[in-house]
């Protein structure tokens, strides 16, 4: 069963959209399924983990899939990791802009 494991992922390291950025987490629950294709010659595992972020305590849910081909695992964030935040300012501006575009929207 040594084929099908999975390469060491950061354990508690984990991207927060809250916080935005890497963040310390707590791994609640993990599950683990792996397969092997004997015919085929190919294998692969999911680990599914339930993380709670140790700055804001939100949860999240962490898939690590793992195929025989991937150079280094493959990993998904539910929700999605965003990492690109709207800047303040930009808020800012847009409800300075707001008048203006609803001025010329009336032409
Ligand atoms: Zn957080």
């Amino acid at each position: 069963m040594t084929t099908t494991m999975i390469p060491a992922v950061p354990k508690g390291k984990a991207h927060c959209n809250t916080c935005g950025g890497d963040r310390n987490h707590d791994v609640l629950h993990t599950e683990q399924t792996s397969w092997h294709d004997d015919e085929q010659e190919i294998y692969g595992s999911d680990r599914y983990e339930t993380l709670k972020c140790c700055g804001c305590e939100g949860i999240k849910l962490r898939h690590i899939s793992h195929f025989f081909e991937y150079d280094e695992p493959k990993v998904y964030y539910f929700p999605p990791a965003i990492f690109r935040q709207i800047p303040e300012w930009f808020t800012g501006l847009r409800l300075n802009l707001n008048p203006k575009i609803s001025l010329l929207k009336s032409f």
